[in-house]
């Protein structure tokens, strides 16, 4: 341990027992985390690549702390999966992401659904859709209206997730295949799940123009899409060239820094009115 004269080992030490108790207080903050209103919901519009109108929202979670100030979901979401506090936590911003949702279409703006991100530790709990089914009561919320994002390690445990998944559907609730294109067996899930539309993962988007390869993978999942009569987004679109590229393959609809990077409900209203078509 007293290699170098004893400062590396120390370092080390003092590293690991940093990690230990950041990740320590971050859980116990974390339990308080939605009682104390510290969870708070962004919105990314979803557009459409043809006519530019913005058609629904993704709900993207964010905690403000009160000494660490605003995490992003990345740095909190595998503690709350750990944890299972992504259950209680997952269900209030469903609940939240619904009322939002009736907030504005009540104030007269036309959107199709709003999307709510859906963890595979969420969607692998025996009542997941019981409590889908008490959010959109208590809500209000057309289950139409509603779009549940699940990526594909949602799906690990296909037995469940089946059964699941056609339940959803039956209420009338959209189903999305988030970051498609990077895991594993893609192609066979595509025959057997109810799903209403394909997300293409951004790291695709975001280098169309530079890499022929990711060319090849976004025509192949619009292409596939469009036979499959799936919808299709692009997440992660930046620039008007991505965008150009995108209308040219006819995507349907992107999200992206273009448009807007997620903001707060209070700074919707005015994005939209600084763009033509709402
Ligand atoms: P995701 O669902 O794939 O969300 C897309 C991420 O890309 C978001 O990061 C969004 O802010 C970011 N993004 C959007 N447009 C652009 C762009 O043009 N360029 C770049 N570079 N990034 C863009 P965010 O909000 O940090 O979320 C990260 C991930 O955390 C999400 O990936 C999702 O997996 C998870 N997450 C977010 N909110 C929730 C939630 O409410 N529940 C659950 N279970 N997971 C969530
Ligand atoms: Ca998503
Ligand atoms: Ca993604
Ligand atoms: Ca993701």
């Amino acid at each position: 341990a007293k290699m170098n004269g004893g400062g590396h080992y120390q370092f080390f030490t003092t590293e690991i027992n940093d990690a230990i108790s950041r990740k320590m207080m971050l859980e116990t903050g974390l339990r308080k985390a939605v009682e104390r209103e510290e969870i708070e919901i962004y919105y990314q519009p979803q557009v459409d690549v043809t006519t530019g109108n913005v058609n629904s929202f993704e709900a993207l979670v964010r905690w403000n702390h009160p000494e660490l100030g605003l995490i992003p979901p990345l740095d909190f979401i595998p503690l709350a999966e750990e944890t299972k506090l992504i259950i209680p936590i997952g269900e209030w911003i469903l609940s939240e992401s619904c009322r939002q949702f009736l907030v504005w279409t009540e104030q007269g703006h036309s959107l199709k659904h709003i999307s709510v991100n859906i963890s595979a530790v969420q969607f692998q709990e025996p009542d997941f859709p019981q409590m889908v089914v008490k959010v959109i009561k208590d809500t209000g919320i057309n289950p139409e209206h509603l779009d549940l994002e699940l990526t594909e390690s949602v799906i690990q445990n296909p037995d469940i997730a089946i059964p699941f998944m056609h339940q959803l559907k039956a209420m009338g609730v959209r189903l999305s295949l988030d970051d498609f294109g990077t895991g594993y067996s893609s192609l066979s899930y595509l025959k057997e799940f109810p799903l209403d539309t394909l997300k293409i993962d951004k790291s695709f988007t975001q280098t169309v123009l530079e890499s022929e390869k990711d060319q090849a993978v976004v025509d192949t999942i619009i292409h596939m899409a469009l036979k499959l009569n799936l919808n299709v987004i692009a997440e992660g679109v930046e620039t008007d060239g991505q965008l150009q590229y995108l209308l040219g393959q006819k995507c349907h609809q992107y999200q992206g820094y273009l448009y807007s990077a997620p903001i707060p409900k209070e700074e919707i209203e005015g994005l939209l009115h600084k763009k033509r078509g709402w």
